[in-house]
């Protein structure tokens, strides 16, 4: 059976205490011949800069360039409001997701049927939705260069922000894009803004040649990504797979995030290239959500994301399949019987805290897995 390097970066607030959930599965997997999985454990965000002064160290990278996969806690808090911005929490995750050239972030978007009706939407719109959104992390207009304010001298100012994409960048989200779709639905929808963007104009053209000359099996649509996002909300259950760039990706995976209620239950996982000789690609999967610092240390914190994530990183990082729809299943089993965090806690339902809800999908997993 392969090894399995993980590297467990916790991190600050709630993120310990949703990791320490994660633990106990990989414990429990690696006692029953599930996997083998070797962790290693460092400090990142906060927690890193209150022992280091850097929010990550460079022995940490090194780890996280060995490792097959990242899992990732939550970083920030008020405690850190006014360290120096070169060494704030989140420039810890920023180094990671660059050094490793995560450039394809993942973001699912599914409604476990228990909780439909804690949607903003109407239940018949996103009962059964099960979509990802996946966004291009590294390139666009929050790195194009040039990037200025300019003072004009006339009591004006001129800010500047570059929307660049080459061919490379839209092929390799492409592909992402359209290899997650055979796994699923086998469809893609692409989205850009051809009408009013050079950007746009390219990505549309470089999505339809890819698929032309490799994917023609699997179905691809393209949606200007301000109807899109309308489409979103109007009927999400027509998408697959939504690949768009950057910025549309920022905004358009928050929409898709709120049709799914709770912010404790949305994981995702970020990819870069795969490895020339194992095909291997670098990996890091985290919860959305952040350190939540106003529930931290309560035990209170919902531990579904980051198990979510750990699901994901099983069927993408170690195709362990089964495992990972396994996992999923007792997520959604535990929530059909009505136990509950209080964040997604509903009239009827049992509360309980961090650690028996970690314990009660553990407990739901083994017997999946008998
Ligand atoms: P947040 O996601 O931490 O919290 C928003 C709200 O959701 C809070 O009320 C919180 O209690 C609740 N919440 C979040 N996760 C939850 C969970 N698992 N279970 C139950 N409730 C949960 O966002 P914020 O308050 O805007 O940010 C707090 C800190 O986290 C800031 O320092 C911010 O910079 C940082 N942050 C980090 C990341 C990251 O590490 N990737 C992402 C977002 C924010």
């Amino acid at each position: 059976m392969p090894t399995h390097k993980l590297l467990l970066l916790p991190g600050d607030g709630i993120g310990p205490e949703v990791m320490a959930e994660v633990k106990k599965l990989i414990a429990w997997m690696n006692a029953h011949g599930m996997g083998t999985f070797e962790t290693e454990e460092g400090l990142v965000g906060g927690s890193c800069y209150d022992a280091h002064k850097v929010s990550i160290t460079d022995a940490t990278m090194a780890k996280a360039h060995a490792a097959d996969a990242v899992l990732f806690g939550a970083v920030g808090g008020p405690k850190w409001d006014s360290v120096p911005y070169e060494v704030r929490p989140e420039a810890g995750l920023l180094r990671l997701r660059k050094d490793l050239a995560l450039y394809a972030n993942l973001r699912p978007a599914v409604t476990y049927p228990a909780l439909a009706d804690a949607s903003a939407l109407k239940r018949e719109l996103v009962e059964g939705l099960d979509i990802i959104i996946l966004r291009e992390l590294t390139g666009g207009v929050y790195f194009g260069e040039p990037k200025t304010i300019t003072d004009l001298g006339n009591g004006q100012k001129r800010a500047v922000d570059t929307q660049v994409y080459d061919t490379y960048e839209i092929e390799r989200i492409g592909r992402v894009a359209f290899e997650l779709a055979r796994k699923r639905k086998n469809k893609v929808t692409s989205m850009e803004k051809r009408n009013v963007m050079k950007t746009g104009v390219l990505w549309h053209e470089v999505m339809t040649q890819l698929h032309q000359r490799e994917f023609k099996d699997v179905t691809l649509e393209h949606q200007l990504a301000d109807s899109g996002g309308m489409q979103l909300v109007k009927n999400p259950k027509q998408f697959d797979v939504v690949v768009t760039d950057n910025l549309f990706g920022d905004m358009l995976s928050d929409i898709a995030a709120m049709l799914t209620g709770s912010l404790g239950m949305l994981p995702s996982a970020s990819l870069g290239a795969p490895d020339g000789k194992t095909g291997k690609r670098k990996a890091l999967y985290e919860p959305v959500h952040g350190s939540a610092p106003d529930i931290a240390g309560k035990g209170i914190a919902n531990p579904i994301a980051m198990i979510a994530s750990f699901a994901m990183c099983l069927r993408y990082s170690f195709n362990l399949v089964k495992e990972a729809d396994d996992l999923e299943k007792a997520i959604a089993n535990v929530l059909d019987k009505g136990i509950r965090t209080g964040d997604i806690m509903a009239d009827g339902a049992r509360q309980v805290g961090t650690v028996e809800m970690g314990d009660t999908i553990l407990a739901e997993f083994k017997t999946l897995s008998a």
